[in-house]
Order: C-alpha cells, then sequence, then structure tokens
C-alpha cells in the first residue's frame, strides 16, 4: 500500500454564465462556459485509522485562510469525497487529507469543488481502488455542480445545473489577474437576490440561454480583444447588489488596462482579463497596490484532476 497520494485539481472561472428562470424544483437552469486556470489545489491522502476521515489546511496554501474558515470534518468536500468513495467501494480505509489551497475560498472559483475531485483522485490511489475516470466523474456530480468539471479541466460548455458537460478542444492560452475579496457571498444567496432583482423589473428573462459561438470562436483562436466584449454574467449584479464595493474593483481593473472583467460564478472573486502573460502580471501588482488585495495572474485552459505522486 503506497504511503500517500497526492493529486492536483484547478480553480475555475466562468467566462460566461447565463441563468434561466427559477424552475419550480428550485434550481435554475444554466449555460456556463468553464475555463480551468493553472491556479490548482493539491490533495495529498494518507492513511488513517479505519473509518475516520478528516481534513487539515497545508502550511503550504498560498491564499490567507481565516480561522475555522474551511471546515475540516464531515462538511468538508474532500471529506465528503472519501467518504462517498468508501460507500461506493466497501472500502473501509481511513484518511487524512492534507489540503494545500491556492484557490480563494467562497469566491465563486469552485476551490471546494477542486479539493473534492482532487481528494477522489488520491484517495482512488491511496487505496488502491482502480475506478475508472468515468465512475470518478458520476460520484464528483454527486458532490456538486462544478466538481465534474475540475475533473475534467481544460474548457467546457456545462448545461443543465451546470454539469451537462461538452468539452471545447484546442483552446489557446488566456491571461488573467484574479481579485480575491477580504469575505466571501454564498451561492444560494446570490441566486436568491437574482430572483428578486427579476421579479421586481418590468422585464422577465425572457431570451433563450445558451453561450455565444463568436466567444467560443475568439477563445480558439486566443483573441483576446474579441473574447472581451462577450464575457457576461447573468448573477453579476445580484453580486453587486449584495456587494456594492465590487464596482470600485471594476473600476480600478479598467484603469489599471484590463480589457474587460467580471465576477466570476456567483463572486465576490473578480476575474480580469488581460492582453497577455506580461500584462496580468503588471495589472496583478498594479491592483496588488491600490487595492490592498493579493490580485494573482493566472492563466487557463489547465489540466483536470490529476495524480502528481
Ligand atoms: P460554490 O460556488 O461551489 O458555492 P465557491 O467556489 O464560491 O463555491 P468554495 O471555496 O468552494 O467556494 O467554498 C464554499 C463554502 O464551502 C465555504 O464557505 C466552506 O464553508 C465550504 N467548504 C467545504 N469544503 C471546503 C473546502 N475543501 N474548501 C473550501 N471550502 C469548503
Amino acid at each position: 500500500m503506497r504511503d500517500f497520494a497526492t493529486a492536483a485539481a484547478p480553480g475555475k472561472i466562468n467566462v460566461a454564465f447565463q441563468v434561466g428562470p427559477l424552475r419550480e424544483d428550485g434550481y435554475h437552469d444554466v449555460a456556463s462556459l468553464y475555463l480551468a486556470l493553472d491556479l490548482q489545489e493539491l490533495v495529498t491522502a494518507y492513511p488513517a485509522e479505519a473509518g475516520t476521515a478528516y481534513a487539515e489546511m497545508s502550511e503550504a496554501s498560498t491564499i490567507i485562510l481565516e480561522p475555522d474558515e474551511v471546515p475540516t470534518g464531515e462538511d468538508n468536500l474532500a471529506v465528503k469525497a472519501a467518504r462517498l468513495l468508501c460507500e461506493y467501494t466497501g472500502h473501509e480505509g481511513g484518511v487524512r487529507l492534507s489540503i494545500a489551497k491556492h484557490v480563494p475560498v467562497a469566491g465563486g472559483m469552485g476551490g471546494g469543488s477542486a479539493d473534492a475531485a482532487a481528494a477522489l483522485v488520491a484517495c482512488d490511489a491511496l487505496w488502491g481502488l482502480g475506478l475508472s475516470r468515468g465512475e470518478l466523474m458520476r460520484l464528483g456530480a454527486r458532490l456538486g455542480a462544478d466538481v465534474p468539471f475540475s475533473m475534467t479541466g481544460g474548457a467546457a460548455v456545462g448545461l443543465g445545473v451546470g454539469d451537462e458537460l461538452s468539452p471545447l478542444l484546442h483552446v489557446e492560452p488566456s491571461h488573467w489577474v484574479l481579485i480575491p475579496a477580504s469575505y466571501g457571498l454564498s451561492t444560494p444567496r446570490v441566486y436568491g437576490v437574482l430572483d428578486e432583482l427579476r421579479a421586481s423589473a418590468s422585464r422577465g428573462e425572457a431570451e433563450g440561454i445558451g453561450i455565444d459561438p463568436e466567444l467560443v470562436t475568439a477563445l480558439r483562436d486566443g483573441d483576446p480583444e474579441t473574447v472581451a466584449p462577450h464575457l457576461r454574467n447573468d448573477l453579476q449584479a445580484a453580486a453587486v447588489h449584495l456587494a456594492p464595493e465590487l464596482e470600485q474593483v471594476f473600476e480600478a481593473a479598467k484603469h489599471a488596462g484590463a480589457l474587460a472583467s467580471l465576477v466570476s460564478g456567483s463572486g465576490p472573486t473578480v476575474a480580469v482579463l488581460a492582453r497577455d502573460g506580461r500584462e496580468a502580471k503588471r495589472i496583478a501588482t498594479q491592483l496588488s497596490d491600490e487595492l490592498e488585495v493579493r490580485a494573482i495572474p493566472a492563466q487557463g485552459p489547465s489540466q483536470g484532476a490529476r495524480l502528481l505522486r
């Protein structure tokens, strides 16, 4: 048996995110263009007493974590992933999951989902279960809508609740700056505000949802100037309603030379599109100084969950 297994899985941004009307079951249909970034979570699985599963935050984490910000017990998504794997296979081992966090928490970048994806891969290897990629994907889908995409990585269109994925092939690299906030936004709360804003508006969201083919072509061509006008997130107005200070971030990004910027997922992390990698670094330095945050340059697309050691 292995002494340990380390897996990496990417955080994501939604380059476009459209939200359909509230369904009777309380969910929304969405159309999302996911882009996996080279901002990766690392999960190392170590053997522990049979029947136990718990997480700890590694000192190698590069984001600032407030005490108790991420649960380490049964509520942690990586722990849930380990438990689900045991339930599915009948395996009775235990695991300690050391998580090196690099994706901002509760920032709309799917960090918890990446931890779940990495934990599935790491525990499968630690316990020698030999599950197929397809099986791990299906288990991941039961843990959260963003877990399957963190398994596949790259770029993909997501429909349904975001889990019906169609990978996009041959997407050229694009360069981004991520601006985390010191606070988080609850995803259900942001959807709730969107529903309220739509109910009080005179016009509903009559148009259908779907990803603009021009955006897909621009990403494939690697032409950031053409990508820029197509960035769109239907949750942005609701995120800004809950956190009006986001307007300052957009303003500062514009002044710093961003081609465009948008809230990622349900926010509050803002993703800024840069012309190239050098520009991304420059904008990150400028915005870090101006906004007194640690702005992070990143690039996509990036590989999905994989075993490192
Ligand atoms: P989502 O959009 O999926 O709601 P997010 O990408 O905005 O999430 P996450 O970093 O995934 O944000 O975390 C959302 C919440 O999930 C956190 O506030 C935290 O309490 C809980 N959580 C559970 N497990 C984890 C984990 N391994 N890492 C981070 N947060 C976790």
